[in-house]
């Protein structure tokens, strides 16, 4: 069900697709970021950035980790843009199981870009204050949006995913062995 329009301040990272150079940078700051402790550990694998890099065709696309779906969508089209081809996965940001991207590397569990919310707040996300080169702009503006009623939060969409990944009796089991160790 939709809910009323509401103004609020909507922020955006775009993409200058010609200044990325592929060094990965992004990702090493949001990976350090997101550690616990933070800044702890550098882990290009548990970024909520990747790099989609194709070196014969001088491609790079850095992409941001967005919602977790259940299946994979049935696109495999060519975009040829300024004379190179992207593959569409190249700008999709969706954790999907089709790919490996944007899930945790031991437990599986989807990483979601969070714009770097913190307490106080950065100045820029990492990611953007990382990039040197000027390929991620970092945008704040006021919209009017449909606020949607219950959005599920970070920790539903894991819990999920593990859900659609071994079935909820496995999860039930572990839950509660977890319980009578605690
Ligand atoms: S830091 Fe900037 S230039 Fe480097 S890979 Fe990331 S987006 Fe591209
Ligand atoms: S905005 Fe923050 S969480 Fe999102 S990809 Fe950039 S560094 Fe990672």
């Amino acid at each position: 069900m939709r809910g009323e329009l509401k103004k609020k301040i909507v922020k955006r990272i775009k993409v200058n697709l010609d200044k990325c150079n592929g060094c990965r940078a992004c990702e090493i700051a949001c990976s350090a970021f997101h550690a616990r402790p933070k800044y702890s550990s550098v882990n290009p694998a548990r970024s909520r950035i990747r790099v989609v890099v194709d070196l014969l065709n001088d491609e790079y696309v850095p992409i941001r980790a967005c919602d977790y779906t259940k299946a994979g969508c049935d696109g495999r089209r060519v975009y040829t843009i300024n004379g190179k081809e992207y593959s569409e996965c190249s700008f999709c940001g969706t954790v999907c199981p089709t790919r490996d991207l944007f899930k945790e590397p031991d437990s599986g569990l989807p990483l979601k870009c969070d714009l770097c919310e913190d307490d106080p707040p950065q100045k820029e996300p990492l990611c953007v204050q990382a990039c040197q080169l000027g390929a991620l702009i970092y945008e704040e503006k006021e919209e009017e949006e449909v606020e949607e009623e219950v959005k599920p939060d970070e920790m539903e969409i894991g819990l999920q995913s593990l859900v659609d990944r071994y079935g909820i009796q496995k999860l039930a089991d572990s839950f509660v062995r977890m319980l009578q160790k605690n």
